[in-house]
């Protein structure tokens, strides 16, 4: 079974398409298990609008609801639509994520960390500073924020764990240490990681997270699910088939999804 739980809409001003159309290409792709999972709008934004407004979250929310009506229950095709939620991991804003999280009723919500500090160190326009700072620094500082987040307890997905590879920039001989170290951390928590397959078609060029990231969560019992974080409909499932072997090939069988906050797992 195929499950993609990473998904935006139009609402966050830089994703296309209508969100019944996200639904349609995941039946098409043979995806049963299909959820939006907008940006919080507390995420730090700079000269452009990149997540909803706080107002406009009840209409994010109707939007959803109205498809799970359509879809949800049908038989032929099958495909369940989930409500869930991309948190922006900010450490002055736990608070606030920890409010969502308790009125809302998610299935789920992803954790994602899109910044160091006030640097958008995945966004196109703010690459400077890599140029500036040591890598192995900046991997530092980005998995400490990950750190954080894990331990607030208050995410069941990590959104695209190692995000910070997105445009190339790798330290030296890898960075094998923090893989290990968040997935022991990992193993202690309740949270699952995402194989989030858009660094497919970045300069990154490999998921986050790779194989033998994969590997060293799978030695360490953690589970994982899907996500295509797409943007636009056609991206829906993008890279599924090779995601597959790479789970298959970490010696991962079943795959995560989610009602109401509560995981289960399903067979690959
Ligand atoms: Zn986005
Ligand atoms: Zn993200």
């Amino acid at each position: 079974m195929l499950v993609d739980l990473h998904s935006h809409t139009v609402l966050c001003n830089h994703a296309t398409g209508d969100m019944r159309e996200y639904v349609e290409r995941a039946i098409e792709r043979g995806i049963s298990e299909f959820g939006f999972s907008e940006h919080s709008p507390w995420m730090l934004q700079e000269a452009e609008k990149l997540a909803p407004d706080f107002e406009e979250i009840p209409t994010y929310l109707e939007r959803v609801e109205a498809l799970q009506e359509e879809y949800n229950g049908r038989t032929n095709p099958r495909v369940h639509v989930l409500l869930g939620f991309e948190m922006d991991f900010l450490p002055d804003k736990i608070a606030l994520a920890r409010q969502y999280a308790q009125r809302i009723p998610f299935d789920y919500i992803i954790g994602s960390v899109h910044h160091i500090g006030r640097w958008g160190f995945d966004q196109e326009s703010q690459l400077a500073l890599y140029q500036k700072r040591d890598i192995r620094d900046i991997y530092e500082e980005y998995f400490q924020l990950v750190e954080q987040m894990i331990a607030s307890g208050i995410f069941d997905i990590v959104g695209h764990i190692d995000l910070v590879k997105r445009y190339g920039y790798r330290p030296k001989g890898g960075y094998r240490d923090h893989k290990e170290n968040m997935a022991r951390l990992l193993s202690r928590s309740t949270m699952v990681v995402e194989v989030n397959t858009s660094g497919w078609d970045r300069p990154a060029g490999e998921p986050y997270p790779d194989l033998e990231f994969l590997r060293i969560l799978r030695q360490h019992q953690v589970p994982v699910t899907l996500g295509s974080d797409a943007h636009a409909p056609e991206e829906v499932g993008r890279h599924f088939g090779e995601a597959r072997e790479l789970l298959l090939a970490a010696g991962y069988t079943h795959i995560t999804t989610f009602r109401q906050r509560k995981p289960t797992q399903v067979k690959i």
